[in-house]
């Protein structure tokens, strides 16, 4: 059955808030969460630590910290706490994206054992077991996501434990990954340029021949779609294959992204149908999906990505966040002077329910709405 993807249209008369189908929280961050929260009950009087970040959800992230949870990680793999301090009686929670598999080993040399707090998401794990199906086949895998990002580089380690592996984060440099394909580029170049992107003994003479393409769950799908099409043109033409011969140097992977991404993605497309004066995105500001789904309204219209309901100030103030130069700005005069006010909302994979709920509520109030919040909300509950 085809999905709606229509947006749900909140009217509250001066303002109308235009919900997209389907935003904010996914099964792998859910199930997370449940996890983390059980492990601190059933381990009273032990020290619980998080790899890092659980999701990228500041909320979330600071309720463990006050249940005593400690990061061992910032998102970016830079330690706060060393392995070298930890116990076997220590407990340690894998978070969604996953891990490494040279963590992992880490952690049990020291006699944690890892897959008992395990929250790594199905959905990443499937990407993992698509690598893995590549690399019997002789595939090399080539990563779509950022370099830096927990997932990415959890993926990264899965993939490169069974066949050469490369990162690429986005299309430019997918192209210059194309020249040492055809032969444009010197194979030497290849390793300063990609540094610390290949996995151990990648040999760009010979490992860029097969090649298939797994991303990070959150990228962009069109993003990745491009991509890997490309690089299917470039083996297409440099081996002079057709459509029905392509699998001989291209591995048909379709895109790995998660369904709670997709849906996510495709519901901005179709909230994005509507005609309005702007979108607000919630969401934590170093999470890769909600940024995705801010990149594409501001493509649109005025769009201001927060991270709480905090953010909007006044009817004339709202704090921001860029997410391109990573800082946080302020807007004046964001609403604008007409009626009604038409507004887009959505929330990253990362978001709670309530935050969204808590947004739409510091919205209405900065309008004269006579209608009953509570009665226009129940319509759709
Ligand atoms: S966004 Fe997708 S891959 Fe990431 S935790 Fe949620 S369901 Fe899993």
């Amino acid at each position: 059955m085809k999905k709606d993807f229509s947006p749900a249209l909140l009217d509250f008369g001066p303002v109308q808030i235009y919900l997209a189908r389907h935003f904010g929280f996914c099964y792998g961050v859910e199930n997370a969460i449940d996890i983390a929260f059980r492990t601190i009950d059933e381990n009273p009087g032990k020290r619980v630590y998080l790899l890092s970040e659980m999701i990228h959800n500041p909320q979330v992230n600071a309720d463990l910290q006050q249940r005593g949870v400690q990061f061992l990680q910032d998102t970016h793999g830079k330690q706060i706490v060393s392995f070298e301090t930890l116990t076997k009686d220590d407990v340690v929670i894998i978070p969604a994206f996953g891990t490494t598999l040279e963590i992992e080993a880490t952690l049990n040399a020291i006699g944690i054992p890892t897959a008992k707090y395990n929250t790594t998401c199905p959905f990443v794990e499937k990407v993992w077991n698509r690598s893995e199906q590549i690399a019997t086949k002789n595939y090399s895998v080539v990563v779509h996501g950022k370099p830096t990002h927990e997932e990415t580089r959890a993926t990264f380690s899965h993939a490169a434990n069974n066949t050469p592996t490369v990162v690429v984060n986005d299309m430019v440099e997918t192209i210059e990954l194309g020249k040492y394909i055809t032969g444009e580029k010197p194979p030497a170049q290849f390793y300063t340029e990609f540094a610390g992107r290949f996995s151990k003994g990648f040999d760009v003479a010979k490992d860029l021949n097969r090649i298939g393409v797994v991303n990070q769950t959150t990228m962009l799908a069109s993003d990745t779609q491009t991509i890997s099409d490309y690089l299917k043109q470039v083996m297409m033409d440099k081996y002079s294959l057709t459509e029905a011969t392509v699998e001989e140097r291209f591995a048909d992977t379709r895109d790995t992204l998660c369904y709670a991404t997709n849906d996510n993605q495709t519901a901005v497309y179709g909230l994005l149908k509507t005609t309005a004066d702007m979108a607000i995105v919630v969401g934590g500001y170093n999470s890769s999906n909600t940024s995705h789904l801010v990149e594409l309204c501001e493509e649109k219209l005025p769009t201001y990505f927060i991270n709480s309901e905090e953010k909007i100030i006044s009817a004339t103030e709202i704090v921001h966040y860029n997410f391109h130069t990573k800082k946080e700005i302020v807007s004046a005069h964001f609403i604008p002077n007409k009626e009604p006010v038409k507004i887009l909302l959505t929330s990253g994979a990362s978001c709670p329910d309530a935050m969204v709920e808590g947004v739409i509520t510091k919205i209405v109030s900065l309008f004269n709405v006579q209608s009953n919040m509570q009665s226009i909300v129940e319509q759709f509950s």
